[in-house]
């Protein structure tokens, strides 16, 4: 090669410099700017889609990145010949846009999945879920099988999520390892659970976890889980969010899931869920509801006065047949709204692509008209739509300057990007998973084509297969003794 040739012929010394970063590094935008007046990263794409409020899409863009924020998005020409760096990813048959939100996830119940299918919400978490946790989850199964989720979202393209399960400082731990951004909720329910024996328990371990990591990390928010109306009662609900309020933090709760949720607050309080959670002040701060399936007409217009970030679960929804949201009437009404995989084992992926389709598709289907939901809206439920809805659109959810870098490369070079005519068409109706080539996250690269570099993926497969298996061993020594009885 040439240019090896040159270098070790030593005649410049800068162009020594320039062809050493050649041979270590990937290639710089220019051979002249010294190292410390490049900035760290421009990430180029054939199309950039910024997700900007006038829903931007470049041809042959770029985002210049400096330490960890998005300090131009642009034509590629000029970001290169403005921004010299240290690294320029290539954009041949990539496309750039905001990294997915998972609004609603359990990210450890990755080890459930599969253990318990075809099965309705209440026997499915009462019967199944909830026993096998309180056997099963520590904080060895937490730190795994939280791996295990990163590794799946970010080899699919998720950036953030807002997760809720146990022993929240062990998620917490594993997020600020992996490198992801996630609003951490620590579950407050009135039952024993694997990290508490009921709601004062859990909601005292809930304040330390929030006190040991709010201001922490810029990546890791701690908020409050409380699990939903049907496992807190009024009181227990209230005090979350009297708790939550003088700590200056959200919470997450599971909301107008399921038809038993809707019946049972019915019975409890003669009220629906929402109306019941509104007349205890329970909306008084940030909200992120998950699923709400069942909201009445006149439920949707205080989701939408009170700023309630809405997490849509198509697949969850469907698998578990809760029901068929009313996203467009809640989109229409002025509703922020998101998009979640809710966890492993009611999905059983965390695959945010396949939400999209889902969710486009359920609503055309469910309201007999193709148009009620169109691609760019679902494309915005999981970037800058969900970064709303979840509190997160200070920092992420759309490719602008002055936000944090979360950002993926989309390769279209698979057969069925082949031809792209419209590249929002692609990205919800066609891309998956295995499409995404590089994550980056607050600036850090966490898969580079295809290769994780902050998880070492054939420990936790390793480790993940060894819990399994006792876990199977466990459960099937469990049915063996019931089919004894
Ligand atoms: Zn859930």
């Amino acid at each position: 090669m040439p240019t090896i040739r040159l270098c070790l012929s030593g005649v410049f010394a800068l162009f020594l410099y320039a062809c050493g970063g050649a041979a270590d590094a990937p290639a710089t935008t220019d051979g002249a700017a010294p190292d410390d007046e490049r900035i760290d990263l421009v990430v180029r794409g054939d199309y950039v889609v910024t997700m900007d409020a006038a829903r931007t899409i470049l041809r042959d863009g770029a985002v210049a990145i400096d330490d960890g924020d998005i300090i131009a998005v642009g034509p590629a020409a000029d970001v290169v010949a403005a921004h010299p760096a240290r690294e320029v990813l290539d954009g041949k048959r990539r496309v750039v846009m905001p990294g997915l939100i998972n609004g609603h996830s359990h990210a450890a119940m990755t080890l459930l999945r599969g253990v318990a299918d075809d099965l309705a919400l209440m026997d499915w978490l009462n019967n199944y879920i909830f026993p096998a946790e309180v056997q099963f989850v520590d904080p060895e199964f937490v730190r795994v099988g939280t791996e295990l989720a990163c590794w799946e979202m970010i080899r699919g393209g998720t950036t953030s999520f807002v997760d809720m399960y146990y022993y929240p400082d062990t998620i917490a731990e594993v997020v600020e390892r992996c490198g992801l951004r996630a609003k951490i909720s620590a579950t407050v329910i009135d039952q024993r659970s694997p990290d508490a024996e009921g709601a004062d328990d859990s909601l005292d371990k809930g304040v330390g976890f929030v006190e040991r990591w709010l201001g922490r990390h810029p990546r890791i928010t701690p908020i409050f889980g409380p699990h939903a109306n049907y496992t807190l009662n009024a009181e227990q609900l209230a005090a979350t969010r009297a708790a939550a309020n003088e700590l200056g933090i959200g919470v997450s709760i599971h909301l107008s899931e399921s038809p038993y949720e809707v019946q049972y607050a019915q019975d409890t309080y003669g009220t629906t869920s929402i109306e019941m959670l509104e007349s205890i002040g329970f909306f008084d701060g940030p909200t992120i509801a998950a699923h709400v399936v069942w909201p009445t007409d006149d439920e949707i217009p205080v989701l939408a006065t009170r700023n309630v970030g809405v997490i849509h679960n198509p697949t969850s929804n469907m698998k578990i047949a809760s029901g068929i949201a009313p996203v467009a009437k809640m989109l229409a009404a002025g509703v922020r709204l998101g998009l979640g995989t809710d966890g492993a084992a009611s999905n059983n992926d965390l695959d945010l692509w396949e939400e999209m389709r889902l969710a486009a598709f359920l609503a055309k289907v469910d309201s007999m008209d193709p148009e009620i939901l169109p691609a760019i809206a679902v494309l915005s439920m999981a970037t800058d739509g969900g970064a709303r809805a979840v509190g997160l659109d200070d920092v992420a959810g759309s490719l602008e300057a002055g936000k944090r870098a979360d950002l993926i490369q989309v390769a279209f070079d698979d057969v069925h990007h082949v031809p792209t005519y419209d590249v929002i068409s692609h990205l919800v109706y066609v891309t998956d998973e295995q499409d995404v080539d590089t994550v980056i996250v607050d600036g850090e690269i966490l898969m580079r084509e295809r290769r994780l570099t902050t998880i070492d993926t054939e420990r936790v497969r390793a480790e993940a297969t060894a819990l399994a298996a006792s876990i199977r061993d466990a459960l099937n020594e469990r049915n063996a003794n019931r089919e004894g009885e």
